[in-house]
Order: structure tokens, then sequence, then C-alpha cells
């Protein structure tokens, strides 16, 4: 039974590396320090304009 698990796969496909959780994209710092409350309010807001502009 353990031969049934050897290779862990993703449906064949790399994740993707999620670059922005790191870094801040709003004020560009990492977001591991600092208060990022209003830079995601800041993001929130760009999508629902973005949102708003698709429909
Ligand atoms: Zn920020």
């Amino acid at each position: 039974m353990t031969a049934l698990r050897r290779t862990v796969r993703l449906r064949s496909a790399p994740m993707r590396p999620l670059d922005l959780n790191v870094m801040c994209d709003q004020c560009n710092k990492s977001r591991a320090h600092g208060n990022h409350t209003k830079c995601s309010k800041l993001r929130q807001a760009e999508a629902v304009e973005r949102r708003s502009q698709n429909n």
C-alpha cells in the first residue's frame, strides 16, 4: 500500500508562487511589519472599482 503514495502531484502543475504574500502591493513594504489595514482597504476599493468597470 505504501507504493501508491510515492510522488505527490498537484494536477501535474506546479503551484504559483504567491509573490504578493510577503510584500504589500500598496505601500511596497513587508507585510510582516507595520499596519496594513489601510492598504487592505485600498486594495478592496480597487477591487470594487474593477468589478464596476467590468459590469
Ligand atoms: Zn501596506
